[in-house]
């Protein structure tokens, strides 16, 4: 998997400088590219953080700046963002959120999946599905062996 950066965003040039090799190392996927972008407000009518559109992961600084998320967080949530396109099509019986929080937990960064989720809680942007974000806070708690998801699928 080929990680781009067309913006030169420098906390994606971080996080590729860091997790980079890791990451096509688990995921040898010679013909898939990943976009990182911008989301600038004007076409962020949901107030999305971070969000996953086929193959680009859109990136709102100023929604991060609301959220209060430090770097290693953020490195989370792009990690996150990447698990739901690296496990998307697998059928397996957790949900796609605890799938995609897995990946992020395999890069050594369940710890800050966590506090970005609190964050998330604490926020109240999200109030009809704090249950839901309880338990994957529980997921990442619990999970001893973070390679339960061992293969990408290249969906
Ligand atoms: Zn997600």
């Amino acid at each position: 998997m080929k990680l781009e950066n067309p913006y030169n965003l420098p906390i994606v040039d971080a996080f590729i400088r860091l997790y980079g090799e890791l990451i096509a190392d688990k995921c040898a996927w010679k013909d898939r590219t990943v976009r990182f972008l911008p989301l600038p407000d004007y076409d962020n009518k949901f107030r999305d953080i971070i969000v996953r559109y086929r193959d680009a992961i859109y990136i709102s600084s100023s929604e991060i700046g609301q959220l209060g998320l430090t770097r290693p967080e953020i490195f989370a949530s792009l990690a996150h963002e990447l698990g739901h396109i690296v496990y998307g099509m697998q059928p397996f019986g957790v949900d796609a959120e605890t799938r995609a929080d897995g990946f992020a937990a395999e890069l050594g960064l369940a710890s800050q999946m966590i506090s970005v989720i609190e964050k998330i809680i604490q926020s109240r942007r999200f109030r009809g599905i704090t249950s839901q974000l309880v338990q994957r806070i529980q997921f990442l708690q619990h999970l001893e062996k973070p390679e339960v998801f061992q293969e990408c699928y290249y969906g």
